[in-house]
């Protein structure tokens, strides 16, 4: 008899020999944390941003966090985001002391629905925080107008986006703060972290200093002595930076990012050939607008035709040996959301109808044709096709 195949994971990192390689040299260099690595990555992403101000950090979460306390949103102040999404996009608005204001999602798109952004207004609103979900770009032209209407900042959650484009342009190439992730599941990594985008050099230079203990050298320079190795602390800083073996990783990612959306998209298109005639699943649905998605995540959603929900299709398909993904249970579904703010499961129809039926599929570059059959096949077992 021959052996079961190995267990498949639904997401795989794609490293290379090369980017094994970096990060042994900056081991044995005896140069691990912040360094030349860091600096050589930041103005790579600047490159592939076509931006001029590009801060890598330890985590996407920090770079959120960061990007409110730049632009000092804090207690009495609210922020406009998505019920789906992981819970950093939310849990930074709070550690702000900021409020979280919901708005339900487009279940199509599952992006926030940009048509309530209005009516959730008030006057303490400060920013929006829009999640490109799964890789798909929110129609950035029309958040644009209405936060430029309303004259209010834009912090975009590309966690799941780097790599996509909105009408031509990258994300990160135009608007106002961008936020990508590099965590092992996401489309790139560099281990953990993070990158903050922006155009506007004062939230670029607040962001150096938060993320290095409030450390900034400039304004010791103020007070003389050119080439001290003194400092000065200038607020309560975090610790949010780098490491340069870290930035070893994303050396040799970002190069290959494209290459990796690339077969990510041609995976997708073989899932939706085979599944968009399953009535027991609802395929996300695609948009007007001119862009690439990013394809961080395939995630069809259970049908009333299926004959098993989404937990029970979960656990029935990790006995067929695959991995799938939750992403994710709608963060107003948590007890402290509902605690602080008072959300509570049906504020958000649509958000809930996609929380409780989302499931993501095996996705990854490296794919194989015959991992692909065996998915396609342990989906047939699971629903007795
Ligand atoms: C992964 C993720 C984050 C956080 O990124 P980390 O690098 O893990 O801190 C934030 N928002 C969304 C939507 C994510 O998927």
């Amino acid at each position: 008899m021959s052996e079961a195949p190995a267990f498949l994971p639904f997401a795989k990192p794609n490293l290379d020999q090369a980017a094994i390689d970096e990060v042994v040299e900056s081991l044995q260099s005896g140069w691990i944390t912040t360094g030349p690595k860091v600096k050589k990555f930041e103005a790579m992403l600047q490159d592939y941003c076509q931006a001029p101000h590009a801060l890598a950090l330890n985590s996407g979460t920090a770079g959120l966090h960061c990007a409110l306390l730049a632009l000092d949103i804090k207690s009495g102040d609210e922020v406009i985001t998505t019920p789906m999404t992981f819970a950093a996009t939310v849990n930074t608005i709070a550690m702000v002391g900021a409020k979280p204001v919901l708005i339900d999602i487009d279940r199509g798109t599952r992006n926030l629905d940009l048509n309530l952004i209005e009516q959730a207004i008030t006057p303490k609103t400060k920013a929006i925080m829009p999640v490109h979900f799964a890789g798909l770009p929110v129609d950035c032209d029309k958040l644009y107008a209405i936060a430029k209407k309303h004259n209010l900042r834009v912090i975009e959650d590309g966690a799941h986006a780097i790599g996509a484009a909105y009408k031509g342009k990258r994300l990160g190439s135009f608007g106002d703060i961008q936020m990508f992730s590099f965590h092992p599941n996401k489309n790139m990594t560099t281990g953990e972290g993070g990158a903050v985008i922006t155009r506007d050099q004062a939230i670029a230079e607040k962001i150096t200093c938060w993320r290095f203990h409030g450390i900034d050298r400039e304004a010791w320079n103020r007070f003389g002595k050119s080439g001290s190795q003194n400092y000065a602390v200038i607020a309560p800083g975090y610790k949010y930076n780098m490491l340069d073996i870290q930035a070893a990783l994303g050396l040799h990612q970002l190069p290959k990012l494209d290459d990796f959306i690339a077969a990510r998209t041609q995976w997708v298109q073989r899932y939706i050939d085979v599944l968009n005639d399953w009535p027991e699943f609802e395929l996300p649905s695609d948009v007007d607008y001119q862009h690439t998605h990013a394809w961080h995540l395939f995630q069809p959603a259970l049908t009333d035709a299926a004959p098993l929900q989404r937990d029970t299709f979960m656990q029935a398909m990790k006995e067929q040996g695959i991995g799938t993904g939750y992403h994710y249970q709608a963060v107003h579904a948590f007890p402290y959301y509902q605690e602080t703010f008072n959300y509570k499961w049906g504020d958000f129809p649509h958000a809930e109808y996609i929380s409780d039926r989302i499931v993501s599929l095996p996705l990854f570059p490296q794919m194989q044709e015959q991992e692909f059959e065996r998915i396609i096949n342990a989906m047939k077992t699971v629903f007795k096709k």
